[in-house]
């Protein structure tokens, strides 16, 4: 079997990678072992501009929006979906020092921050004590609909076929690459934190941190906002709530933890003035790095293997727009962003 990429990883980094590939009209097989708790399955899918303790914004964040809303609009009407919400995020300050961070902000990021003169709005669902902001436009990404739809689309068509790829089977050819009857020219990585483990990239610097989420179920709270007090709050489907996250650098597997159940439940039981009860708990592991910047391309001395990865906590932003850029760059030869690009690591990667 002939085909111009195989991509490995259909999470959301390989199913943009696959939809930019199919629009150019080329060829490709997506290889995918359906993790059940694989960053992309596991992830929210918000999308918030203003983030941290300081409330800056976050990194190309006017460009990526102005790429990624009509990117996921377009993909949403190809699925026959609504792939993306816009929703504003009302902010609780969790402390009167972070209610002077937000009031600070204000002017400067005024395309994104307000204030609302009715700061009783919420008294009925929430124990708040120090009022709320709101950042707007905030989105939220249909991740659940885009990876199992697409996915069935490339099921049906014959362009996936859902296995764990063994990589000690992939061999490097004049002509590209084998991995067992397929032959390629090349083949793309998109297997999140495995690449960090695999024999081609795992001297990036990738800085895997573990996240975990509750899910719940509530009919009280409004879903047409995503709350947030100290953690995320927003619904995902009608009365199901995710709620998240933990940031862990240093942990001896991918499972939930009672330590993280306990304390959403204590955080939920003093902020939730409405019933609810726990229905799920989930855990992953994010690709994220010492950077905070993408690793995208293809490998500096091997030059039929490829990339794209490392998105870290902003897989929903960043994706689409390297998943283009990549595209671009292996059909047209254009220059990926300096800081993004792989050939930064030259020198670690011929190690
Ligand atoms: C708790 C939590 C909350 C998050 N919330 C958000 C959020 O709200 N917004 C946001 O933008 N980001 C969020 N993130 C980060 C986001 O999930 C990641 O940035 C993004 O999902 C990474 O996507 P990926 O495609 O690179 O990797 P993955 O989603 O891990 O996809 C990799 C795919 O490759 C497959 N695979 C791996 N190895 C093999 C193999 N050997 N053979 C075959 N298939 C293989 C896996 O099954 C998987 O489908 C969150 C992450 C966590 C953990």
């Amino acid at each position: 079997m002939h085909t111009e990429f195989i991509i490995i990883g259909q999470g959301i980094c390989g199913t943009w990678l696959s939809y930019y590939l199919q629009k150019e009209k080329r060829s490709f097989l997506v290889i995918d072992d359906n993790q059940e708790n694989s960053a992309s399955r596991v992830a929210a899918g918000i999308i918030n501009p203003v983030t941290g303790r300081r409330i800056v914004k976050t990194w190309m964040i006017d460009e990526l929006l102005s790429f990624l809303v009509p990117a996921y609009e377009e993909l949403g009407d190809h699925l026959g979906i609504n792939a993306i919400e816009q929703k504003s995020l009302v902010d609780f300050h969790p402390t009167p020092q972070m209610k002077l961070a937000f009031d600070g902000r204000l002017k400067e990021h005024a395309s994104f921050l307000s204030q609302s003169a009715d700061q009783n709005k919420y008294t009925g669902i929430f124990n708040y004590d120090f009022g709320f902001g709101e950042v707007d436009p905030c989105y939220l990404i249909n991740l659940k609909q885009i990876l199992s739809l697409w996915r069935r689309k490339l099921l049906s068509a014959g362009q996936l076929i859902g296995e764990d790829v063994d990589i000690k089977r992939l061999v490097q050819t004049e002509a590209g690459v084998t991995y067992k009857n397929i032959n390629a020219q090349k083949v793309i990585f998109c297997d999140g934190i495995h690449s960090a483990g695999n024999p081609f990239f795992k001297n990036l610097p990738f800085a895997l941190n573990k996240g975990e989420a509750i899910i719940i179920e509530s009919r009280g709270i409004p879903s047409d906002h995503i709350f947030k007090k100290g953690m995320m709050l927003t619904a995902i489907e009608t009365d199901i709530f995710w709620l998240g996250s933990n940031y862990h650098w240093e942990f001896s597997d991918d499972k939930p933890t009672e330590q993280f159940r306990q304390q959403t439940a204590t955080l939920l039981n003093n902020w939730l003035k409405v019933p609810f009860s726990i229905v799920d708990h989930k855990a992953s592991i994010r690709p994220a790095n010492v950077e905070r910047r993408p690793f995208v391309g293809l490998h500096p001395s091997q030059k039929n293997i490829g990339i794209l990865n490392g998105m870290g906590t902003k897989g929903c932003s960043l994706a689409p727009f390297f998943a283009k850029q990549l595209v671009d760059h292996l059909l047209y030869k254009k220059e990926i962003l300096p800081e993004a690009d792989i050939t930064r690591f030259s020198k670690i990667l011929a190690r």
